[in-house]
């Protein structure tokens, strides 16, 4: 597919043309903080595939994994755009909220499903599992 988006105020800018690996929709703590949401919505492309331009800041912390996460945000605007993760490097986490056609966006998991506040359900019909899934 061919993706694009940026952030509210247009100084970063990202796209491509990949399929994405994953589609997720994730409650975690962090994901929460950061998306003004109940949850934030992650489409995971092959790092390659996509072109960002803008300057982007990076707020760095630790994922339960124990990975490091780098969540980045226009420092303009404050909009989290996409995130990378230490033990992924080939990868690039774009935010679904940031899309240019947000029906591109289908998601197959949720993750930190328990930590799911009554006001940003769940979806039904699709994976989920309360925290993180099981690897491998
Ligand atoms: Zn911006
Ligand atoms: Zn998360």
């Amino acid at each position: 597919m061919m993706i694009g988006g940026g952030c509210l105020c247009g100084s970063v800018r990202f796209r491509g043309e990949a399929e994405p690996r994953f589609q997720v929709k994730c409650y975690c703590n962090d994901c929460r903080k950061t998306s003004a949401a109940g949850h934030a919505a992650m489409m995971g492309f092959a790092r390659h595939a996509i072109a960002i331009s803008g300057e982007v800041k990076e707020f760095q912390s630790k994922a339960d994994s124990g990975s490091d996460v780098f969540r980045a945000f226009c420092p303009t605007c404050g909009a989290g755009v996409f995130a990378r993760n230490a033990s992924m490097p080939e990868m690039i986490f774009v935010r679904a909220s940031t899309l240019d056609d947000l029906s591109l966006f289908n998601p197959q998991l949720v993750v930190y499903a328990a930590r799911a506040p009554a006001w940003d359900p769940v979806n039904a019909g699709i994976p989920s599992f309360p925290e993180s899934p099981p690897r491998g």
